[in-house]
This record gives C-alpha cells, structure tokens and sequence, in this order.
C-alpha cells in the first residue's frame, strides 16, 4: 500500500472506528483512483475525496413497534445521506439483524458512484434497520414500517431523499412505508421507488438489477468475443436479485444451476428453467419458504450454510453473487479460476472481498464490481421518478430498452477509464468514471 493511501486510511480508521465494511469500501475507491489523482491535483487542493468519504448527515433513530401478541420491541434505524453534488440523495432501505452504522455507510458510499455511472441525477444515500422481517406475520411487519417511517419522513421527500428496496425490503415493505408517508404529508409523490404497479411502480423495476447485471455481464464477455448461449452460471441468493439474474440468463440461452439463502445452496445440474423458477419466485415471493424446498421439490442437491457452504464450489463459466458482502473469499476465487470460470459480476454490493478481487484481476477474468454491474435496480428506479414527475407510465419494451442502453453505456465508461492495454480494470474503470462526475459537481458548486 503506498504511503498516501496508507495515511488517508489510518484517518478513516480513526474517525470511523469498528465500521470495517466502510473502510473495506473506502480503500477499494482510494487504491483505484489515486493514480488519476495524481494526475489531476485539482481534485487533491480541494479535498474532494476527505469530502466525499463524510456524509453530508446521518440520521439514526428508535423504532418502536408492538408484535400480535402485544409484547413491545425496539429497533434501531438509520439514514445515511451520503452525497447529493448530482441530485437528491437516493439508495435502498435495508431490514436485516446484521445492520448497522458501517454496513449502511459502505452502501450510501458505492450508492454514490453507482447512482453517477447511471448518467441520470441522482445522489447517494442509504438506510434501513435491524429489523428481521422473517418469521414476522404481515401485520407485524406493517405495524414495523409505519413506525420506522413515522420518523424518516421528516428527514425524506421527493426531491430530498428517495429511498427504495434492499436486503429485506420488497413490494410488501415498500407499499407499507409509502401508505404510511402518504398518510402523515397528505401528499401523494414519488418519494419511494419500487412502488407498486398501480400506485406510481415502473415496471421493469422488480426485473432491474438481475437483467441489469445480465446485460452488463453480455458487455463484459463481448469484449472477448464470447456470448451468453450454453453458459453454465451460478447464483447465490434467491431474493429479487437472484431471481431476475436467472430469468435474464434463462432468456439468453444461458444456463443457471444454484441457488441460495442464508441456510444452503441448491445445484440443480439440469439447469433452472422458467417454470422451475416460477416455483422458487412464489416460494419466497408468497409463501416465505427456504430454498432446501426446491431441492425436495425438483430432486437436485442441497448443501447447508452451516457447513460454510456457497456455490463458488461448482464448476461454472460464469458466477453472479447476488446474496450480500463478502460472500466469496480468496479460495473460492482460486476455486473458481481453477475450474475455468471466465467471468464474475456482482449482482450484490461488494460481495467479493478484497484478496479474492486481487485473485480475479491476477487471473485476468472479467470482473464486473457491483457498482457497475448491479447499478440496472437504481437506474430504473431513477426512470420511476422520471415517470412519476410527468405523471405518465413507460411501456415495458421501453423502460427495458432504457434500462440496456443504461447499462451498455456503464460499460463503455469502466472501459474508457479502465482499460489498460488488452485487460480492462473495470474496478478502476467504474470508481474514476464514478468519481469524476461527482468530483466536478462539488467544485463547481464550491465548499458546501
Ligand atoms: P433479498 O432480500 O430479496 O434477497 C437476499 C438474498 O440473499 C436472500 O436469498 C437471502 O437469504 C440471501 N442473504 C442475505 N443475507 C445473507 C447472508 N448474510 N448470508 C447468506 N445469504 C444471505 O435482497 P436483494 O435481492 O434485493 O439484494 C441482494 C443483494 O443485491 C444485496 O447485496 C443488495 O444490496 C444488492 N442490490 C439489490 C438491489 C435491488 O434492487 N434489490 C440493487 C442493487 C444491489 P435469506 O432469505 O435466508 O436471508
């Protein structure tokens, strides 16, 4: 690690103390984009990246709320508004035990580079609690999301701050929070995304971030001449992410064989097709079941998370992690290259860690981190609050068309700052193209 790096990370340590996913996420950005700030003092004089890495407020707060027995329980949630130099703070909300401060400020972080290579104006932000909507019924869940938004409403607002979904937030979480928003402001905005069909939602935006990443992934093999038809992939997570990985993949003629949740993974050699994954959307869409029922359903292995199980270990072209961080270390990286996998792209946020990125980038595979790679969810959320300000709906062949050329025009940028002779550092490429634009905006809008 050179000196200046070093230096700037023992402040960050510092001043963020036990928040490792924010430091992990912080060193990633400041190792790729220092050479183009060694170029370019501008940036360096006006403290742009001791800037960036603040954000601008964090809000936390209590949420109480009581269960169907009657008992009383209390939460703690969060907003981080990390960066608004390109438009209003916007990012998801995410409802699981693990939250906390760090992990939330590593995603409002990415949020911010992502939100910038989409070409649309949108800030970085990010939020959510510790809340564990499992095993909780509807109405606890509900009565959860109108406390918790009973308090972020009045940090949020349609050209403020547009939160949307995560890990734990999907169609049911959404429309409870924006009931419960529309109730306390007596207004009716699109101060949400993800929202539903018939109450200002974008279609395409459930689809987004799986074919996003697809799409992105079609970009990446392009560039070697290769192309999706008969590729064997696999896919950890079975959440929204995961689910539109496998429907884009099944589309192209590729061929998705696992699975997963926080249990287990399924391999499925026989590859998912469309109507086994219309078992797995209203498995965990309706009935909130686990991924070992597919396996007990369609006859195909299981492996448990206990034994520290992920679905690095089977032989694939292609790998999407799409579940949560961290997910692959350096020796299922090693695992992966040795069996041939030519490409990874990250479907969730940072679920690579950093010695097993190095492995990648040794090898030369193609690597699509997941600010480029998933950012197809907020970019379409950005279209949803285009349609909501004309108060009009897109027609799907539209919003899916936007959505491509979005993510092509993502790719062409990690190429344009990424590319070093034959390999493209897409790593590189996505935290300098990210960096730039919002760098700019924040000189120009000077010190504020
Ligand atoms: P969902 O809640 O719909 O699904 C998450 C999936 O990952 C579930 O299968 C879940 O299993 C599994 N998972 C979550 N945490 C863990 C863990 N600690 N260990 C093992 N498995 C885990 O979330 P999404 O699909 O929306 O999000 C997945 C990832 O994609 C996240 O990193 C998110 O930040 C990222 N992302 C999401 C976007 C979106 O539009 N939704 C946009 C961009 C990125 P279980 O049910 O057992 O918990």
């Amino acid at each position: 690690m050179s000196r200046q790096i070093e230096d700037f990370m023992k402040q960050i340590i510092q001043k963020n103390p036990g928040e490792t996913e924010f430091h992990q996420a912080v060193h990633e950005v400041v190792e790729s984009i220092m050479p183009f700030l060694g170029k370019n003092p501008n940036y360096v004089k006006a403290r742009i990246l001791e800037r960036i890495v603040e954000p601008e407020r964090v809000v936390m707060f209590r949420v109480p709320w009581m269960d169907d027995k009657g008992d009383i329980h209390v939460n703690r949630g969060y907003r981080i508004e990390m960066n608004s130099a390109i438009g209003p703070y916007k990012g998801g909300l995410r409802f699981h035990p693990t939250v906390n401060l760090g992990i939330l400020k590593f995603l409002a972080f990415e949020q911010v580079f992502k939100n910038s290579l989409t070409t649309l104006p949108m800030g970085g932000g990010k939020g959510g609690s510790d809340f564990d909507p499992k095993g909780k019924s509807d109405d606890e869940v509900m009565k959860f999301c109108q406390s918790f938004m009973t308090e972020l409403s009045r940090h949020i607002g349609p050209n403020t701050d547009v939160p949307a979904g995560d890990i734990g937030v999907g169609g049911r979480e959404i429309g409870y929070l924006f009931g419960q928003y529309k109730r306390l402001r007596n207004e009716f905005t699109g101060v949400l995304t993800g929202k539903g069909i018939n109450w200002g939602g974008s279609l395409i935006r459930p689809e987004a971030t799986g074919y996003g990443c697809v799409y992105f992934a079609e970009e990446m093999l392009k560039t070697r001449g290769e192309s999706m038809k008969g590729k064997v992939c696999t896919i950890s997570g079975s959440g929204n992410v995961a689910q539109y990985t496998a429907e884009k993949l099944i589309d192209l003629g590729a061929k998705p064989v696992t699975l997963s949740d926080s249990q287990g993974y399924i391999h499925d050699r026989e590859g998912i097709d469309g109507k086994k994954l219309a078992f797995v959307k209203e498995l965990k869409e309706v009935k909130r079941g686990r991924i070992k029922e597919y396996a007990k359903e369609f006859d195909c292995d299981y492996f448990s998370a206990k034994d520290g199980k992920w679905p690095w270990e089977v032989k694939c072209d292609m790998a999407f992690p799409s579940a949560t961080q961290n997910e692959i270390r350096a020796n299922d990286a090693r695992g992966l290259i040795k069996n041939g996998c030519i490409s990874v792209a990250e479907g969730a946020n940072m679920p690579t860690m950093p010695e097993a990125v190095k492995v990648f980038q040794e090898a030369k595979i193609l690597f699509g981190p997941g600010k480029a790679a998933n950012a197809g969810g907020v970019a379409v959320s950005g279209l949803e609050m285009s349609q909501n300000s004309e108060r009009l709906s897109w027609t799907r062949e539209e919003v899916d068309s936007r959505l491509h050329d979005i993510m092509t025009k993502i790719h062409e940028k990690c190429v344009k700052y990424g590319k070093e002779g034959k390999y493209i550092d897409y790593v590189k490429g996505a935290n300098t193209a990210g960096f730039v634009k919002v760098a700019d905006a924040m000189l120009e809008q000077g010190l504020v």
